[in-house]
């Protein structure tokens, strides 16, 4: 019988009701975008067409193309500080949630462990529990900007860990690791024979200028990469989450078992996508700047109007584009339940659509995406201040 292990993402059945709602023409406010709401790159489509025009329509490479492969390997090199990325340490997967589900699927066996700092990325426990694995929920701090110390990962470690997986930025936070903190887990990592599964899919989206962004292999060696992998993909960096492409960074013995599996199980992604993400890439340089830009403006807009709401307390975001927000003490002032409550409400009342923080493993908090227009943000704090008041 096919599995009933999980459940389907609640963020993207959320979002599907939400496009329901929108063409049954109800007036509704949705901070539940997980994706950029810019138009894909023009420098994308067209190397998309000329691809497919030239004939490069056939099955390729299982680990990828060669020019993909290459340009992610320079820009690790060139921008990410990692001198030692080749090409042979890439595997091109089918965005980076392919990507995670391939890493949790060839490491964990039946009945091993994940940990999984909280909150967390919707899909980890999905993922992991898909695969027969078990998440391990690890504590975490908002002093550490909700990144695990060595001693709360000790805490929680037990010899059925074999993984350990989280994003910078977060998502959910928007919280940014720091190199001496990343340096620590990484090692704690190496030294237990853990596979550390650093998600850096928001890299390139940092927002607050005084942060940047540390890539895992800019910390580490070759020589020390074997229980180390990066998950990258150009979804939410150059608005192409339709594209469905990403890649692996890691030891080259480990991307050629992945290569292997991943050869059984997709053939290859295509060609004249991987082109064009080729042409994203260098494309990335001119197309960021004003997107960034602009999401910087909208998380100013909106942490000051969610500040500004009594009974909210948020997360500045350091990267991404999501608001993590407390809303403990309207659910007491209301005597409401839950989060779930407070996002049924809402949808209900005002028609403004937010994540229930228990999605990402945290009660009496909600996430807001600020992927959307000023415009709209500024009528979904208006409807929020009225809501909750
Ligand atoms: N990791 C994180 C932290 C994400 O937020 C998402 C998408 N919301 C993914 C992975 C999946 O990305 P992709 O669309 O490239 O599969």
């Amino acid at each position: 019988m096919i599995t009933q292990k999980v459940q389907e993402s609640q963020t993207l059945a959320l979002l599907g009701k939400v496009r329901a709602m929108k063409a049954a023409g109800e007036d509704v406010v949705s901070f539940a975008a997980g994706e950029p709401d810019f138009d894909t790159p023009i420098q994308v489509i067209e190397a998309a067409e000329k691809s497919m025009r030239s004939g490069n329509t056939r099955y390729v490479a299982s680990q990828g193309q060669p020019n993909v492969r290459e340009e992610v390997s320079r820009d690790a090199r060139d921008r990410l500080n990692a001198p030692w990325v080749q090409a042979e340490h890439v595997l091109v997967t089918g965005g980076a949630k392919q990507g995670l589900y391939l890493l949790l699927d060839s490491i964990l066996e039946p009945g091993d462990e994940a940990m999984i700092p909280v909150p967390y990325w919707v899909s980890y426990p999905g993922i992991t529990e898909v695969v027969g694995g078990k998440s391990n929920f690890v504590k975490t701090q908002e002093a550490n900007g909700y990144f695990p110390t060595v001693a709360e990962l000790d805490a929680a470690y037990n010899p059925k860990v074999k993984a350990l997986v989280f994003s910078s930025p977060s998502n959910p936070t928007g919280c940014m690791i720091d190199a001496e903190q990343l340096r620590e887990i990484g090692k704690w990592c190496i030294e237990k024979r853990v596979y550390l599964i650093y998600d850096e899919l928001y890299e390139r989206l940092v927002l607050n200028d005084s942060k940047s962004h540390v890539s895992l292999f800019s910390l580490f060696s070759k020589k020390e990469s074997e229980y180390l992998f990066s998950v990258n993909a150009c979804s939410k960096t150059l608005a192409m989450t339709g594209w469905r492409l990403g890649w692996i960074v890691g030891h080259e013995d480990n991307i050629k078992r992945l290569t292997a599996i991943q050869s059984q199980m997709v053939t290859c992604y295509p060609g004249f996508i991987q082109d064009a993400v080729v042409a994203g890439l260098d494309a990335a340089p001119e197309f960021l700047p004003p997107v960034v830009d602009a999401y910087k403006a909208r998380r100013k807009k909106i942490v000051s109007g969610v500040n500004a709401i009594d009974g909210l307390k948020c997360v500045e975001p350091d990267g991404a584009f999501y608001l993590f927000v407390n809303v403990e003490a309207v659910l007491k002032r209301k005597g409401w339940a839950d989060d779930k409550a407070f996002a049924a409400n809402i949808l209900e009342e005002q028609k403004v659509v937010v994540i229930p923080g228990s999605s990402f493993g945290m009660k009496n908090w909600i996430r807001l995406s600020f992927a959307t227009s000023e415009q709209e943000i500024e009528r979904g704090l208006e409807r929020l201040k009225k809501f909750c008041s």
